[in-house]
């Protein structure tokens, strides 16, 4: 019986162990810190796709101004060429002329915009790539304490386990058969007898069975919720079996 109980103490502190792991993996600081870095990188695509923009932009536009230059490069030559031609068709080319150059000076501004708009996007990405970083390294180091405390409490998980199946090796087998069944049915297999009353259900136990769990020499099971009745707590060293 009282290898019975330490096995018992073994698998409880074996899923404390598992709570715990579990509660260090889920940890909030460590979820906001993850979160707060999908938003950076969810700000930091939206800007890029504003640059990618910009600069598709920004490539027409200088397509365009060179068509013009073409253009202007050719009346120009036109000009030279027709310099002593009637005044009509002279006339005809200035006007296009300043046409021409009224949309280069236009071109130009706009290019001189996206320029602006790509540079100060930029400037925008190179601070959310800091501020990332930054994050980044915060969660980083987050991260690697929680997981060396969660492989600290895999490896007393492991040790743990080792010591059930020694303890297990050691246990009468019918016992272990009737523990281990009805370990599959309740969370708590044994119950303390206080008082003359079972601290689990609260059955008055009868002084007879209590004399039966105090000269402790077979299982005693509490008449109403089946569990084992023991009387005093083992050594209760909280870590060790
Ligand atoms: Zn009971």
């Amino acid at each position: 019986m009282e290898i019975l109980k330490r096995i018992d103490k073994g698998y409880r502190l074996i899923e404390q162990a598992k709570d715990k792991s579990e509660r260090l993996m889920n940890v909030e600081s460590i979820k906001r810190l993850k979160h707060e870095l999908d938003l950076i990188l969810n700000e930091e695509n939206e800007i890029r796709v504003q640059v990618d923009q910009a600069r598709t932009g920004l490539l027409i536009k200088e397509k365009q101004l060179s068509d013009i230059d073409r253009q202007l490069l050719s009346i120009l030559e036109k000009l030279y060429e027709s310099e002593h031609q009637n005044s009509k068709i002279l006339q005809e080319l200035k006007k296009q002329e300043t046409i021409l150059k009224d949309k280069k000076t236009n071109l130009e501004d706009e290019i001189m915009k996206e320029f602006y708009i790509i540079e100060k996007y930029s400037k925008e990405l190179n601070l959310f790539k800091s501020k990332y970083n930054k994050v980044e390294k915060l969660y980083n180091s987050k991260k690697i304490s929680q997981n060396e405390k969660v492989a600290y409490l895999e490896d007393k998980i492991k040790l743990m386990e080792k010591k059930i199946r020694k303890l297990r090796k050691s246990a009468d087998p019918n016992l272990l058969s009737l523990y281990d069944k009805k370990r599959q049915t309740m969370k708590v297999v044994f119950a303390k007898a206080e008082n003359g009353v079972c601290e689990i259900c609260h059955m008055t136990l009868s002084t007879s069975l209590i004399e039966k769990v105090e000269n402790c020499s077979e299982i005693i099971e509490c008449d109403c919720c089946n569990r084992i009745l023991y009387l005093e707590e083992t050594k209760d060293n909280d870590e060790t079996l």
